[in-house]
């Protein structure tokens, strides 16, 4: 008769025991939770593609952070809808545009709470793009100026951290330098420094109104096939002063997150993009999978796959769930 000489069985016995064993654990303090604001007054419009999100006016948005204050989520990233676009989307850099407007605004009523913001262009350029267009091409250079004079714009409003995604090179040296210039030395960068050409930001251009109206973000933003790109990326923002690290998406690129992890020290991000929220929500809604079970593996298979933060529109959900899991 053969016995087995190891029974991993045993310390999966009971709830308590894999308690006591378990390696990773997601936690309020790991997630951000991003908004998509708006103009107006008392807007609270849903986007279809992703139920349970909404574009905010900044009046509705205060109401909303009041519970994510309570709830504990340590800290927003904000994308803005902004009321009209230009070829060279000054409505980003405006002092007075969508974001800076609601950053002043949260920071008045919520001080403690970490306000990060996107830094990009595509949400206030007409084309759609990222950057500066010139016959049909995303430049790269002149982009910076303009990913630069955004940056230093939030952080007068009283932005906690810069997030720039929009994937120029040497934007992240461009965007410390000028902080730096101002007086913002202490303003952190969370770099989109990992961030791929995917299918899976679908719905947030819905969200966003942010989808380019010409060819795709091909030449900027990476080729999903690649993975030791990923690291020469994270390698060229930590030199140019990034502070903390973003790898988006995040379900297709565990591989990617984990490599990150292995040869970078700081703080990692997975962004659980809006696609991958959207495909939970669907097969929930058909009641094909439990939503609260799905959404906690995926997450917390960031966190064991290395991530140290996790940017989620579930974030809310989960910290309901987690209080009552106790
Ligand atoms: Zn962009």
């Amino acid at each position: 008769m053969y016995y087995p000489v190891a029974r991993p069985r045993r310390l999966r016995s009971s709830a308590n025991m894999r308690r006591l064993v378990r390696e990773n654990h997601l936690r309020v303090d790991d997630l951000i939770y991003p908004f998509f604001i708006t103009g107006g007054r008392d807007v609270q419009q849903p986007v279809e593609s992703m139920p349970g999100v909404y574009r905010f006016s900044t009046d509705r948005l205060l109401i909303q952070l009041k519970e994510v204050q309570s709830l504990g989520i340590p800290g927003i990233l904000l994308f803005g809808i902004p009321d009209s676009k230009d070829a060279v989307g000054s409505g980003a850099y405006d002092a007075n545009g969508i974001i800076q407007q609601a950053v002043r605004a949260i920071k008045d009523k919520f001080p403690e709470l970490l306000v990060i913001t996107d830094v990009c262009l595509c949400e206030y350029t007409d084309h759609g793009h990222c950057g500066i267009v010139h016959e049909g091409k995303v430049l790269n250079d002149p982009t910076l100026e303009l990913l630069a004079r955004t940056a230093v714009s939030h952080a007068q409003s009283g932005a906690d951290i810069i997030a720039p995604s929009d994937m120029m090179d040497g934007r992240v040296r461009a965007i410390r330098e000028a902080l730096d210039e101002h007086g913002y030395a202490d303003v952190p960068i969370m770099s989109y420094s990992v961030k791929y050409a995917s299918a899976f930001y679908g719905p947030f251009r819905e969200a966003a109104d942010s989808a380019p109206q010409f060819g795709d973000r091909k030449t900027y933003q990476m080729d999903p096939p690649n993975l030791r790109e990923a690291l020469r990326e994270v390698e060229q923002d930590i030199t140019e002063g990034a502070d903390m690290v973003i790898v988006k998406p995040a379900m297709a690129y565990m591989d990617v997150i984990a490599a990150v992890r292995e040869n970078f020290d700081g703080p990692l991000a997975a962004y659980n993009v809006s696609g991958e929220y959207s495909m939970i929500k669907a097969a929930a809604r058909l009641g094909w999978i439990d939503e609260q079970k799905t959404t906690m593996e995926l997450l917390t298979g960031l966190k064991r796959a290395g991530a140290d933060i996790i940017i989620t529109y579930h974030a809310p959900d989960v910290v309901r769930w987690l209080k009552e899991d106790g």
